[in-house]
């Protein structure tokens, strides 16, 4: 089953962590925040979900505490005594970056077969070629061989084939391998193109996807977008 991949694009959900220390997303340094205080949700339909995360001081919304309740921008949203979040601002400092990153899975996957198939139908082509030409004049000789008893035109023609042939072969194996390299580099710059981190852009390198997924972050001091949720 191949998907069509290049046009698709992931509906996404989108978590935004809020809180006084520097791993969140939306660090707001406040004496009334916690730590890790509070989460917002934007879920694949647009519509927002905030979440008190067990905060020392609670959040409210126009007024009255709440653990979970879903909101709209022009809610007003405190958190703990006086902290007033305005939620355009907080939607706008998302770090959260793991749904484009799930997608590049399929980006690895693909360029590692499409790799593999590139080499490995370049070495048959290569081989075909060059086993061709000396396997030709043998079903070509037996043929012409008969008559060639009797006939000097037709020796010349086998003798021809079997002269020609393997040189013709040698020439085309050479062109097919000569391919092989282009056709990875094309492939090469587009899966640098890419494999890139879906935030700042950086490219990954022929690092497994797996094994990325496991940093959770981007490494780039700069970037830190969140990959895969903890
Ligand atoms: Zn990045």
């Amino acid at each position: 089953m191949k998907k069509n991949w290049e046009h698709w694009k992931p509906v996404r959900t989108m978590i935004v962590r809020i809180g006084k220390a520097s791993d969140n997303d939306y660090v707001a340094n406040d004496p009334c925040i916690s730590r890790h205080h509070a989460r917002l949700t934007r879920e694949a339909n647009g519509s927002l979900l905030l979440e008190d995360l067990d905060s020392t001081n609670g959040t409210y919304v126009n007024g009255s505490q709440i653990l979970k309740k879903r909101v709209v921008p022009t809610d007003t949203v405190t958190l703990g005594n006086s902290f007033v979040l305005n939620i355009s601002e907080v939607l706008k400092s998302r770090n959260d970056y793991c749904e484009e990153f799930a997608a590049l899975k399929e980006v690895y996957d693909r360029y590692i077969e499409a790799k593999i198939r590139i080499q490995s139908s370049n070495q048959f082509k290569t081989r075909l070629f060059q086993a061709l030409p000396f396997a030709l004049p043998g079903v070509v000789g037996v043929a012409v061989g008969f008559m060639g008893k009797r006939s000097p035109l037709f020796l010349g023609i086998s003798l021809l084939i079997a002269i020609c042939a393997p040189a013709a072969g040698i020439y085309l194996g050479a062109r097919q391998s000569a391919k092989i390299p282009r056709q990875l580099q094309d492939l090469a710059d587009q899966f640098k193109t890419d494999y890139v981190c879906p935030k700042c852009g950086t490219f990954l390198g022929e690092i497994p996807w797996e094994s990325l997924s496991n940093k959770k972050h981007c490494p780039v001091g700069s970037c830190k977008a969140r990959w895969v949720n903890e």
